[in-house]
């Protein structure tokens, strides 16, 4: 089988975490800045970080709307955290006017944690992989609402955030509230690789 080249959205976010793990599973990994790096591209990963600013950076650099119509056309993405709030079709709590690149049929919850703490790590139950996954969460979404088609991989399993949802896949399309880069555990990457068709 050829090589798959799987890209990480570059503009802004924690890029380079998420390089090192697709390196580390054997396939062409490249940050993507401009449409000709995602034409590039059989997978992509939307990384954690600001996710008004990421929108408004992908409109900036023309990257909006041939990243929606690749989404469209089939493309595996991961999403996590902020890459989620990108993913998501609606918002709860966004900035007024903030787009998102959608494709996925979720509500999500913009720093929806912060209300109990901000930030926390810890290990979850997550569905299609036999140990549970360490999450790392930080101002992190969670998954307020799930559209028909959306399955739940993951909840928090205890504590006041217990049973939200923090973990989905829509056909081609995964999102972690959570960081799977940190913590040297390259399972959620591994589901992302095993979208790719051959
Ligand atoms: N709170 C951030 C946002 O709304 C996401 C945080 C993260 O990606 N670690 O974009």
């Amino acid at each position: 089988m050829k090589q798959p080249t799987v890209g990480v959205f570059a503009l802004q976010g924690d890029v380079r975490e998420h390089l090192q793990v697709l390196d580390g599973l054997g396939v062409r990994a490249i940050g993507v800045r401009r449409a000709a790096e995602l034409d590039r591209c059989d997978a992509l990963v939307l990384p954690g970080g600001e996710s008004t600013t990421m929108a408004k950076l992908a409109r900036t650099f023309d990257l909006l709307e041939p990243i929606r119509k690749r989404l469209a056309d089939g493309m595996p993405t991961l999403g996590t955290c902020a890459g989620m709030i990108l993913l998501a079709d609606r918002i709860e709590d966004g900035v007024a006017g903030q787009e998102t690149l959608g494709g996925l049929d979720v509500t999500v919850r913009r720093n929806a944690f912060g209300r109990q703490v901000d930030s926390f790590e810890g290990d979850i139950a997550f569905e299609g992989l036999d140990r549970p996954v360490h999450a790392v969460f930080i101002r992190a979404p969670w998954v307020e609402q799930v559209g028909k088609g959306v399955e739940v991989l993951a909840r928090v399993a205890d504590g006041e955030a217990a049973g939200r949802i923090v973990a989905v896949r829509e056909r081609h399309l995964l999102a972690t509230s959570f960081h799977p880069e940190w913590g040297g555990d390259d399972r959620v990457h591994r589901l992302l690789v095993d979208l790719i068709p051959d």
